[in-house]
């Protein structure tokens, strides 16, 4: 499958006199022996011709990005990317987005890359084509810009980003002098849009060595110039004997526990950053009394800073607001208890138990395993008061406007909470006829009656 793409791009771009290479990440990728997910190619036929040639051989395709050069193209099913060859590009701090200029050759379209290992390429006769020693860095698991690492970062900063991106994501090491100028050109990461910071920090997040990327990048002091809120984790300790785990240290493990899930490892990452603020000292005792509302304000404003659309900023907030009540759970919760849980977390009840879940990190092994339990049980009381989760209200307003000639007002949504709540508390059965609920809104609104008339 995927050597009749090659063949067929390759005989076509021929008869024009286009050079076209398999290149970047895609060649890493097939040299690592992981499935492809991405076909780029880079060719000397500028967007133009590119198109042109693609549309006599009726190959669909579109502009992806024109104006940098790159067409899209859907051959055999697959969607393939096609590049003009490019100059080395130098990001400008006041408009934001490199400005594109197109090369000549292959080679100094290989040279502009981010690091050696995204520099190789495959030839239409299926040579490896290697000029900056990106196969050697690769089986060493390096990672390394191909030219001067501070002209680099200087060039597009976004690339000190992806360098603990791929560090994440291949578990590889981040080359001293490229390291050493990461720690000089962090501070570049503020002209960066956050759009890009924000792509590139969910694909490293979701990496299998994430916790070994976010350890150096707090080390080299990266992750200041764009999330500082996680800056004050280091050195906050929770428990008077300092040999325990500071906050920072904790939050890695907890991400290292958590499911390969955007909303979920955001969630993690964030979810004790409200502790600096309001650390509390009683007896031998640490408090951190409300970091989780806190915690969740500054989540929600930090992921506005990189942009996030507004529903994954209210889900990792919402997450972040709850991370602790499944962890408040004992026995004595009565079922009325469990299904305000179950009401409160809504459709975001079961991240809300992974997220306490991965939260339970305690070096004491007997202490895990009495929170596991509880945390057991809890799921299977609320796996046997399910049918509770998708719950409606069992009147709406209009049924209640209709019923009892009110009109519109804050009194109908009482009345409507009220029918809900006895519902959730097990007083009202959950599938009955509407009498039954009308009923009972009867006697409630005599009893608010009577009282405002006392
Ligand atoms: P993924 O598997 O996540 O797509 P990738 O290596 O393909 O990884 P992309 O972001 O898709 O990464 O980029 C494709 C290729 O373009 C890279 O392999 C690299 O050669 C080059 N590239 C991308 N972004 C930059 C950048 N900011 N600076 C230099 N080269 C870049
Ligand atoms: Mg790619």
């Amino acid at each position: 499958m995927e050597k009749s793409v090659f063949k067929k791009i390759y005989e076509i771009f021929k008869k024009e006199k286009g050079e076209i290479f398999l290149v970047g990440g895609s060649v890493r990728d097939m040299l690592m022996n992981k499935e492809l997910t991405d076909f780029d190619f880079a060719t000397s036929l500028p967007p133009q011709k590119t198109r042109e040639t693609l549309n006599k051989n009726k190959i669909k395709n579109f502009p992806v990005g024109i104006a940098f050069g790159t067409v899209g193209a859907i051959i055999d099913g697959k969607e393939v990317h096609i590049t003009t060859y490019r100059k080395k590009e130098t990001y400008r701090p006041r408009n934001r987005k490199p400005a594109v200029e197109f090369g000549e050759t292959l080679k100094e379209d290989l040279k502009r890359r981010d690091f050696t290992i995204n520099t190789l390429a495959i030839s239409p006769d299926g040579k490896i084509i290697d000029m900056y020693n990106g196969a050697k860095d690769l089986s060493e698991k390096l990672i390394l810009t191909p030219s001067n690492p501070d002209e680099s970062f200087e060039d597009d900063p976004l690339r000190i980003l992806r360098a603990f991106r791929f560090q994440s994501q291949l578990g590889f090491k981040i080359e001293n002098t490229t390291y050493k100028a990461i720690e000089k050109n962090a501070f570049r990461l503020m002209y960066i849009s956050e759009e890009r910071i924000q792509a590139e920090m969910t694909k490293l997040l979701l990496g299998d060595f994430v916790v070994k990327a976010l350890a150096e990048m707090m080390n080299a002091k990266v992750l200041n110039f764009f999330i500082p809120e996680l800056y004050p984790l280091k050195n906050l300790h929770q428990e008077s004997e300092q040999h325990h785990k500071d906050v920072w240290l904790h939050t890695l493990k907890v991400v290292e526990n958590t499911p390969k899930d955007a909303t979920l490892r955001w969630a993690t990452l964030l979810h004790d950053i409200g502790k600096p603020y309001v650390k509390a000292e009683e007896k031998d005792q640490i408090h951190f009394y409300r970091h989780e509302e806190l915690g969740a304000k500054m989540a929600y404003s930090i992921l506005s800073r990189l942009k996030f659309p507004k529903e994954l900023k209210e889900d990792i907030s919402f997450l972040i607001s709850k991370h602790m009540r499944a962890n408040l759970y004992t026995p004595e919760w009565t079922d009325s208890a469990v299904r305000r849980f179950i009401k409160e977390m809504g459709a975001r009840l079961d991240k809300v138990l992974i997220l306490s879940r991965c939260d339970i990190t305690s070096y004491r092994k007997e202490k895990v395993r009495e929170k596991i339990k509880m945390l057991d049980e809890l799921s299977e009381r609320i796996n046997s008061l399910n049918s509770i989760k998708g719950l409606k209200y069992p009147l709406s307003g209009n049924d209640i406007m209709e019923y009892f000639n009110l009109p519109p007002g804050r009194l109908i949504g009482k009345i409507k909470e009220f029918v809900m709540n006895e519902v959730i508390e097990g007083r009202l059965p959950q599938e009955t006829k509407k009498e039954i609920y009308f009923e009972a809104a009867s006697t409630f609104l005599r009893s608010i009656t009577k009282k405002s008339k006392n």
